[in-house]
């Protein structure tokens, strides 16, 4: 039976970390570490990420500045407030919650985000870096499921890594942290045949492809190492990922939950990327 990759308790830790960390930094520059998140529209789903994230900079000591835009709002006016923002000396973090309405383009809005600024790590600046292996600030999912990769103790030197999902969100900077990190990797997506061969052979297995249980538990390597990035809502209302649980955790050797797996840990790399740009804008590194 598999080892559980607990992502609640580690967030827990390094949130208690970063906490720490923003309290000493706050009484040496005077100011708190600024985060400012846009929302557009009211998709609940994304009210609710921006409530956590929000939640989540209050307990950490970071301050947020709240934007929320009604659905109706032009590119032009979200431009300039980006703009204002970027130029805003106590906001150190710049997030636009994802997705924006069909009117706005969203490549648009992450490029207009000044890349210190950008912490959820997607403007082709902080892509770029990543794939240059300098990285800067780094996606904050990828980044999560590192850590917890991290918590295993195992080396990723050489180790065959499978990732399901190729966009630009998670699965792409994934590929591009663990080949930084070492590893073998390929990346399968909707026009991969033979999906099951590939996971098969896979010592590490992230799961990013937004289908629920597409994952056979059979298909997974005696011992290897699954994080299941999916989230989805099931009919008793309760949240399952991308990869059978209950089979697969019989056979993985460590494997992350969902609930409490890779979701606290993105919004923890959110809050250790404010913390990061807030220290490189006020040159303390
Ligand atoms: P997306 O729809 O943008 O991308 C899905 C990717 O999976 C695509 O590259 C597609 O080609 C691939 N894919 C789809 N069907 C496939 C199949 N049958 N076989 C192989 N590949 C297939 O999704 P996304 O934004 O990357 O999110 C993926 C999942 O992760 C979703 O369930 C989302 O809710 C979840 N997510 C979770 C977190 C978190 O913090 N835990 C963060 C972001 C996304």
């Amino acid at each position: 039976n598999a080892n559980i990759l607990d992502g609640k308790a580690l967030s827990d830790r390094m949130r208690g970390e970063l906490g720490e960390e923003a309290s000493l930094l706050t009484k040496k520059h005077g100011r708190a570490p600024g985060l400012a998140v846009i929302i557009v529209g009211n998709d609940p789903a994304s009210h609710v990420y921006v409530k956590n994230k929000k939640l989540g900079c209050e307990k950490a000591g970071i301050r947020s500045f709240s934007h929320e835009l009604p659905a109706d709002t032009t590119q032009q006016h979200l431009l300039g407030l980006i703009s204002e923002l970027n130029h805003d000396p106590k906001v150190d973090g710049i997030l636009v919650q994802l997705p924006v309405p069909a009117h706005i383009n969203p490549e648009t809005i992450i490029e207009a985000i000044d890349p210190g600024k950008d912490v959820d790590g997607f403007h082709p600046y902080n892509v770029g870096r990543l794939a240059a292996r300098q990285p800067a600030l780094r996606s904050c999912t990828p980044y999560g499921c590192m850590k917890l990769l991290a918590e295993t103790g195992i080396d990723l030197h050489g180790k065959e890594c499978v990732i399901v999902g190729a966009s630009n969100i998670v699965g792409r900077p994934m590929a591009l942290e663990l080949l930084l990190a070492g590893a073998t990797v390929t990346v399968c997506h909707r026009f991969t045949r033979n999906l099951q061969q590939h996971i098969e052979r896979a010592e590490i297995i992230i799961a990013a492809a937004g289908k629920r249980g597409l994952i056979k538990g059979e298909w997974i390597r005696e011992g290897a190492i699954v994080v299941d990035v999916g989230i989805h809502r099931i009919e008793d209302g309760s949240l399952t990922g991308d990869v059978e649980f209950a089979t697969a955790s019989k056979r993985a050797g460590w494997i992350t939950p969902v609930p409490g797996g890779v979701g606290p840990m993105t919004i923890t790399m959110l809050l250790a990327n404010t913390i990061q740009a807030f220290k490189a804008h006020l040159g303390d590194e």
